[in-house]
């Protein structure tokens, strides 16, 4: 059995609670004798969010924010990890060549390396999200004369996306195209779903889990990753 990317490893044990740990690539779950496989299989399925939680503590968490790349010459796009290559140039230029973005710089200054790199998510943002993005809508609105968002991308701290009713807009977090497509769409329906309730109400998320099915699944999941 497996969970996420945890296999399960089963101790039996003379105890009178369930123990769960990670131990290197496993998800250790101390039971006692009593209790049948098939029985703490249904168990672990059942407290899924807790068991996730406890993975969540103890993988480490991923820094996707702008500096990052820069001390690692690592950066991630649509959840797959790329290297990062600097190189001088006479033109500013962000490319992607195999597994290697390249940056290509008039001058070494580590601002405009950012700034660069900045712009690169921008766009592909535009290019990637935006079409999901209508898509999503698409299934979220039932007739043609409900409300319909413009979507913009800003580089935000600490927050993923945000509705502002007034202006009619959705703003999603440059970072978000960093990440694999199923987050891109976790964050979407969140937003789209203030579109009908603004907080985070019992009403809000009857709405969120009428239009997207892995709403608890996503929220443990995406906490993985942190924007410094
Ligand atoms: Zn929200």
């Amino acid at each position: 059995m497996k969970i996420d990317e945890y296999e399960v490893k089963i101790k039996k044990e003379n105890r009178k609670t369930i123990k769960i740990s990670i131990e290197k690539n496993f998800l250790v779950v101390k039971a006692p004798g009593f209790i049948r496989e098939d029985q703490l299989e249904k168990i672990l399925f059942q407290n899924i969010n807790k068991v996730r939680r406890i993975i969540n503590k103890n993988r480490n968490l991923i820094d996707i924010g702008e500096k990052h790349f820069l001390e690692s010459n690592n950066a991630m796009l649509l959840g797959k990890s790329y290297k990062v290559e600097v190189i001088n140039s006479y033109v500013n230029n962000v490319e992607i060549i195999d597994d290697t973005i390249i940056i290509s710089v008039k001058k070494d200054d580590e601002n405009l390396k950012i700034k660069l790199f900045k712009n690169f998510y921008k766009n592909k943002c535009i290019e990637v999200i935006t079409p999901i993005y209508k898509q999503c809508l698409d299934s979220f609105v039932e007739d043609k004369c409900s409300i319909r968002p413009r979507i913009e991308y800003k580089f935000y701290k600490g927050r993923w996306g945000a509705y502002y009713p007034k202006d009619n807009k959705i703003v999603l977090n440059c970072n978000l195209v960093k990440l694999d497509e199923e987050y891109i769409r976790y964050v979407i329906f969140h937003e789209i779903s203030h579109t009908k309730i603004p907080n985070h109400s019992k009403e809000f998320y009857n709405v969120f889990n009428n239009v997207y099915d892995r709403v608890e699944e996503m929220r443990i999941k995406i906490k993985k990753y942190i924007i410094n």
